[in-house]
């Protein structure tokens, strides 16, 4: 019996670059989780805090997650994007403005990052290969699953009136997002990102 040390070593290595990033990456997490924690919802006082967090649960269960996650309040005020860790989500101030943006939107972006937890894409890391790949791959799965818990319209309205905001993404080299045209028609065949006239940002 020959023995594949080629491959034995490929995978010892694989391993040992699994635990280094799982004893490195995580506690950096944690710290900033922990930081995002401060500004928790302890008791939502506003309609639109409450409309998050009751759909946060209502759509964790829908999905099957043991655990709602923990809605968090970003600290970046010029941004509006959303992440997600493996045990919250963190919203931007703007998304709290019921002005800036419609539950529709509120609801399809909770979708999505409940996707990504329901994916562990937090996770996850890109082994080998094209990481624009594996990045817009894992997008277009989460954009999938948000739509699947909220519909179609509520991603249109998402993508259309936060235009600027989704294409953004697409520009950034360390963590590239594919277009928003991409991604809804990836995730919505048959709909179309309409004029521009609709757009909020
Ligand atoms: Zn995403």
């Amino acid at each position: 019996m020959s023995i594949k040390w080629d491959s034995i070593c490929m995978w010892f290595f694989r391993l040992v670059r699994w635990l280094v990033a799982l004893f490195l990456i995580f506690p950096v997490g944690l710290y900033f989780g922990e930081r995002l924690r401060v500004r928790q919802l302890p008791d939502p006082s506003t309609a639109r805090q409450q409309f998050i967090l009751y759909n946060a649960r209502m759509l964790a269960m829908k999905i099957g997650l043991k655990r709602t996650p923990d809605i968090v309040i970003g600290g970046y005020t010029h941004s509006v994007n959303a992440v997600f860790a493996t045990a919250f989500i963190a919203f931007e101030p703007p998304v709290f403005d019921p002005k800036q943006f419609t539950d529709r939107e509120v609801l399809f972006m909770l979708g999505h990052e409940l996707g990504h937890i329901r994916r562990r894409d937090g996770m996850k890391m890109p082994w080998d290969g094209d990481l624009k790949e594996w990045s817009f791959d894992r997008e277009y799965r989460a954009d999938a699953a948000g739509v699947a818990l909220v519909g179609c319209d509520s991603m249109l309205e998402a993508v259309t009136r936060h235009y600027s905001n989704f294409a953004q993404g697409s520009h950034d080299a360390r963590d590239p997002h594919p277009t928003p045209e991409d991604r809804l028609k990836r995730a919505c065949p048959g709909y179309v990102i309409p004029s521009i006239a609709n757009r909020a940002d």
